[in-house]
């Protein structure tokens, strides 16, 4: 088993996900082996990632002469070939990999893969498509949702909380809405205290259930 420091990730799929993953990772010192099966694709990434190999993830023996069995964590990033997706995962299972983090096109394409062994499952497209759903209406400026109903989102401070600080306009109480950080025009965001002052025009980072952040947010003018 890899015992480094740093974990190194092994990245199935150099495409448009895969490849915004990998690059996340190389931003932060972490070291990354990439796979595709795509040769064109092996060569645009080679300079950028240190580690980017030419491999069929669903091949086995080529997996396992890769030392895939080594890697604590993994990222399947094939999305639009299912079956490459399921016998990439399987593989990685196979070889006793922990962490399997695998992107899913559809609820049926994931829960295939939840049911196979990958340890986390990802809808880039579900999720973004939730988000935007919540920011098109203008009320939220961000929105991110977590599993078990919870979620965060950045809004506009409601007038009932203007000229008042956050002690003084119970937000907490009054809507079940905690706030994380207060943002003034033209500022970077602070850490919210209960004495932090609000403003109109100020932005709030709030975190609460999915229906009370909904609502919290409705209540900007
Ligand atoms: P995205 O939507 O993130 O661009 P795609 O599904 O289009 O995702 O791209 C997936 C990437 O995975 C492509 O670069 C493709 O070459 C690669 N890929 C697909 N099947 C395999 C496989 N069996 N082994 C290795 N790489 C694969």
């Amino acid at each position: 088993r890899n015992r480094t420091a740093r974990p190194t990730v092994l990245i199935i799929g150099l495409g448009r996900f895969g490849s915004a993953v990998a690059e996340t990772l190389v931003n932060q010192d972490v070291e990354v082996l990439c796979v595709d099966e795509d040769a064109e694709r092996v060569q645009h990434f080679a300079g950028q990632f240190t580690h980017t190999v030419q491999a069929d993830a669903t091949d086995g023996d080529a997996m396992r002469q890769l030392g895939v069995g080594q890697f604590d964590r993994a990222v399947v990033a094939i999305g639009n070939d299912i079956e490459a997706s399921v016998l990439a995962v399987i593989t990685l299972v196979e070889a006793g990999v922990e962490q399997i983090w695998a992107k899913a096109i559809t609820r049926k394409h994931g829960k295939i893969l939840d049911r196979i062994g990958a340890t986390h499952v990802i809808y880039p497209e579900l999720m973004m498509g939730q988000r935007v759903g919540h920011m098109v209406t203008g009320l939220m400026n961000d929105y991110i949702e977590f599993e078990g109903g919870y979620a965060i989102a950045r809004t506009y401070a409601p007038p009932e909380t203007w000229a008042k600080t956050l002690g003084e306009s119970a937000i907490r109480t009054r809507h079940r809405i905690t706030v994380v950080g207060v943002k003034r025009p033209g500022d970077s965001f602070t850490y919210a205290l209960p004495d932090t002052p609000v403003a109109r025009g100020d932005e709030l980072i709030v975190a609460g259930t999915i229906p009370d952040v909904e609502r919290f947010s409705s209540l900007q003018a």
